[in-house]
């Protein structure tokens, strides 16, 4: 069987959820046995998304191989279950370095570069390079930003190439769109969808489905009229009302029988019915939490819910299989004080200090680790969390005044957290940090080796600065324990205290493999030590 392509565009509006559509779709098609992967092409120009600040584009998603990647790769990963890599997410800027490498290399021959047919024919190879591995049946494409923008022309192009290229049964074009409802007229409009088809046509590209992202249910009359004037079959268009949550989208897209006519269209037959009853199993347990717990998020991006987006998604995961509803509380770092902290902490049932670089909120931080200390209050730091940990220790319980990490103190007198030698001479920004997976030797009866249930672990990391060795055994013959490290150099990966119920940090990104399926098991005992300081608060008084 040849490898089938799906490009999933936007039309109308950003924001529509593309990830989460091709997710579903992806999830329908790996339910029923085949084997799917997502890739996302991004119009903007840097090379990754990992110089980017998180207001500008929400968290960084990292990969096993160290890629830093847009989010949506985050939900592929949740939804299939599977690990994405660094070719599954493109960005122009990637596109046009290698071309220009490649003609400075003289590989042209003399001829003028040019975006047809030098540009598309690199973004062809990207697409094809996934299906070319022969790892996977079919390969959904996402193209990012909205069909119009001049940014996503030549991707646009390269998909009308494509869809020229191909058996009509090897490739499906997915259009996405929104059926806004007016309410002054009591209507769905479909002038809009309309016209962004016609945008799409005009730069060669026929859908061959519409997704129509609505408040409202769609009429036969309304899907009559988009199937018409946007040349699509009357099955072809499809409902995507809004949901109480995106883990329900897969579902809908099966009751809009998405996956039969992508099949239809493949030529698929004979596949089993799709088994999704792990994934409803999930959905049933989020839906009836019997326990609450209210969990203080204490980051600096805080009034951005895409900054922290892995962790958001991990607190849903580790909330249903504790049959609990996480309330997650954003607490902005910058605005904690000594006057307000009781008034801002001390309804939580525990605090996660959250990742992020730089000075601003660092106190904060600081002060809220001490008060989750002080209080027996269940705390879970990660990265840089981890790393005010070991700060805040090292200052009120060794007594170093003025410990800080080098990255935003160069002279501090106590850097417990520091620079490596061989991060002392990059000074190139771009993907240069610690990257995607390493192991991890855990401490045989440490919170985290109970925690995880083995020996051996492997987590995802993106930092540049680490626990600096010279103060471990100061931070242990006061308490501190260092439970987890690297096997290779031996760099510490997580603290914890003996003293507190619940209290640790890890230097890696464990939110980036929790699944809906397969919950982090930090996060999982994190809500789960929530819930019984929960309890024995309210059994005290
Ligand atoms: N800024 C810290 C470092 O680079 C922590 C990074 C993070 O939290 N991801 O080490």
């Amino acid at each position: 069987m040849s490898t089938k392509y799906v490009f999933v565009t936007g039309g109308v509006t950003s924001s529509l959820g593309k990830g989460i559509i091709s997710a579903s779709l992806a999830k329908l098609l790996q339910s029923r046995n085949l084997k799917v992967t997502i890739q996302k092409l991004d119009p903007y120009l840097n090379v990754d998304p990992g110089t980017l600040n998180p207001y500008e584009h929400g968290e960084c998603y990292v990969t096993e191989d160290g890629a830093e990647t847009d989010l949506d790769l985050g939900h592929y990963e949740r939804f299939l279950g599977t690990y994405t890599s660094k070719a599954n997410n493109v960005t122009t800027g990637r596109i046009y370095r290698s071309v220009i490498d490649k003609e400075r290399q003289g590989a042209f021959l003399g001829k003028t570069v040019q975006i047809i047919p030098h540009i598309t024919d690199e973004i062809k190879r990207r697409i094809f390079l996934l299906g070319k591995s022969g790892k996977y049946d079919v390969i959904i494409t996402e193209i990012g930003g909205t069909v119009g923008d001049i940014e996503s022309l030549p991707f646009v192009e390269a998909v009308r190439q494509i869809q020229w290229e191909l058996p009509d049964e090897d490739c499906l074009v997915i259009h996405l769109t929104l059926i806004p409802y007016l309410s002054a007229a009591k209507e769905l409009k479909t002038k809009p969808t309309q016209h962004s088809v016609k945008q799409l046509q005009q730069n060669g590209v026929q859908p061959d489905i519409l997704i129509c992202r609505t408040e409202h249910s769609l009429t036969p009359e309304i899907r009559k009229k988009l199937a018409l004037f946007c040349n699509v079959k009357p099955n072809a268009v499809i409902e995507s009302i809004d949901a109480d949550t995106i883990y329900r989208v897969p579902l809908m897209m099966k009751e809009e029988k998405l996956d039969e006519i992508v099949m239809e269209n493949f030529g698929f037959s004979g596949l089993p019915e799709p088994d999704l009853g792990r994934w409803t199993a999930f959905l049933d347990k989020l839906s009836h939490p019997s326990k609450t717990v209210n969990i203080g998020l204490v980051g600096k991006y805080v009034e951005l819910q895409d900054a922290y987006k892995s962790i958001l998604e991990s607190f849903i995961h580790a909330g249903a299989a504790n049959d609990c509803k996480v309330k997650v509380i954003p607490v902005h770092s910058e605005f904690i004080t000594d006057e307000n902290i009781e008034d801002k902490l001390s309804g939580m049932d525990g605090i996660l200090v959250a990742p992020g670089f730089g000075e601003r909120g660092l106190e904060g931080k600081i002060k809220a680790i001490r008060y989750a200390r002080e209080h027996s209050m269940p705390f879970f730091g990660i990265c840089l969390g981890m790393q005010m940990a070991v700060v805040e220790f090292a200052r009120n319980v060794l007594g170093l005044e003025g410990a800080m990490s080098a990255e935003v103190e160069s002279t501090t007198p106590y850097p417990v957290i520091d620079l490596m030698e061989d991060q002392k001479t990059t000074t190139i920004k771009g993907g240069t940090m610690r990257l995607g997976a390493y192991q991890c030797i855990l401490e045989e009866g440490s919170l985290a080796y109970r925690i995880y249930g083995k020996k051996m672990i492997s987590e995802r990391h993106r930092h540049r600065y680490e626990l600096n060795n010279e103060y471990v055994e100061a931070l242990n013959s006061h308490g501190m324990r260092t439970s987890g490290r690297n096997p290779d150099t031996g760099l510490v990966e997580i603290v914890e205290l003996d003293s507190h119920p619940f209290f640790i940090g890890v230097q890696f990104h464990p939110e980036f493999k929790s699944t809906p399926e397969h919950p982090q098991p930090v996060f999982v005992a994190f809500v789960k030590a929530a819930m019984q300081y929960r309890e024995s608060k309210s059994a005290e008084g």
